[in-house]
């Protein structure tokens, strides 16, 4: 029972890969979530994309082989005609080394495999089915592990040279935090989830007060992930409270900063912790981009993302939509 249209998608991220199967509607008819290996290398992480994705087919009641086809989202340097992926620093054995993931998927799969940048994808998905619909140019921001932005100027992604969007990487501070980078005083060196995990723990070993960290084990989880902050910052931590106020200072200073050079209509934030914060914390953030505003009497929209974590997978099934 092939039906046309239904396609697959793969969300791969750092620390999960999330699955999904759709119609020729973009409706969701099924999805799963797996762990993404932090062991292993490439062929283990394609092992667990694979895995994902039959069930997501599964629950779809399809077989993979007959999906038009599957997209996926990655982080990394992407050769869309090759079907490689390489510099994926944030995953297994994977930073100095070219993968060729597209082979890998299809010969488990049985259907085409389309691999595109993460960031770019799902800023397409709330481009052409979430809170971007009514703009034609738009930034989307993804506040996470990083900082990722994605840009669509009169209705087309604008790549660049293949790196265009680096909005993490703006400078909020000359000589500031070191950057995961590299660099320093990048947005993402003070926004980022994992920089801002690494400070608190700088702190806290400097005798700080927080329950940030005995929160992460009552959660069973060994990262400060999005909902750990989210529990200390509602209990009133006043580290989580401190480091999530400089999140936003500096995310309103790099995001107003890329809106003085781009003008777009709107701007979209999403993420791990961007939609996990949600309305108040654009608010937050939209309070402090406009202190930074050149055109401040005509500030861009400023919304969350609509897909929320599905929004990276769904995003991977419009590469089939560009024919
Ligand atoms: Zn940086």
């Amino acid at each position: 029972m092939t039906s046309s249209g239904t396609r697959g998608g793969i969300d791969l991220g750092g620390t999960k890969i999330q699955a999904a199967v759709v119609g020729a509607d973009h409706k969701v008819l099924g999805e799963e979530r797996e762990a993404t290996p932090t062991e292993g290398g490439p062929p283990d992480v394609a092992a667990a994309m694979v895995k994902a994705m039959r069930a997501a087919a599964e629950q779809a009641g399809v077989e993979t082989s007959e999906l038009e086809g599957v997209g996926v989202g990655a982080p990394g340097a992407i050769d869309a005609a090759a079907g490689t992926v390489s510099d994926a620093v944030n995953l297994p054995k994977w930073a100095d080394t070219s993968f060729g993931l597209g082979e890998a998927l299809a010969k488990e799969l049985g259907t085409e495999i389309r691999i595109g940048n993460d960031v770019q994808v799902a800023t397409d998905a709330e481009f052409h089915l979430g809170a971007g619909q009514p703009y034609d140019s738009m930034l989307g921001v993804f506040w996470g592990t990083g900082v990722g932005g994605g840009i669509v100027l009169n209705g087309r992604d604008w790549v660049g040279r293949g790196a265009a969007g680096e909005i993490g990487h703006i400078v909020v501070k000359i000589d500031g935090a070191k950057c995961p980078c590299g660099r320093r005083g990048c947005m993402e060196a003070y926004a980022g989830r994992r920089p801002m995990e690494e400070e608190a723990r700088r702190r806290h070993e400097d005798g700080e007060h927080t329950e940030l960290f005995k929160i992460m084990k009552k959660k069973g989880h060994d990262r400060l992930k999005s909902g750990v902050w989210e529990d200390a910052y509602n209990d009133g931590d006043k580290l989580a409270k401190k480091l999530l106020d400089r999140a936003v200072k500096a995310l309103g200073a790099g995001v107003a900063s890329a809106v003085n050079v781009l003008d777009v209509e709107a701007v979209i934030i999403g993420g791990g912790l961007g939609t996990r914060f949600g309305e108040p914390f654009k608010d937050r953030i939209a309070k402090q981009m406009s202190k930074h505003l050149f055109a401040d009497d005509r500030p861009p929209a400023i919304l969350v993302a609509e897909l929320g974590d599905l929004g990276g997978a769904i995003g991977a099934t419009l590469l089939f939509d560009e024919g």
